[in-house]
């Protein structure tokens, strides 16, 4: 029998995101595109060090520390 994989987001820095000429990747929760000042204005009001590279529930924004996941948990995330 196989070990089960744990599966980790990746995390961004806020600090490099927002050093970026044009924010244009992030979606608010209705997963509607934000505009590049929109981005910068929920960026600057998390009060974050690190974003995850989606969904993840447990991601600490101040480490950038993804709790790890299973692969059936990470697909239905
Ligand atoms: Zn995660």
């Amino acid at each position: 029998m196989q070990t089960p994989k744990t599966f980790f987001h990746v995390s961004v820095s806020v600090k490099a995101i927002l050093q970026m000429p044009d924010i244009c990747f992030l979606e608010d929760e209705n997963n509607v595109p934000l505009k590049d000042a929109e981005a910068r204005q929920l960026l600057k009001s998390m009060n974050a060090n690190f974003i995850p590279g989606g969904n993840c529930p447990g991601f600490d924004y101040e480490s950038g520390t993804c709790p790890g996941h299973t692969e059936e948990e990470f697909n239905n995330l």
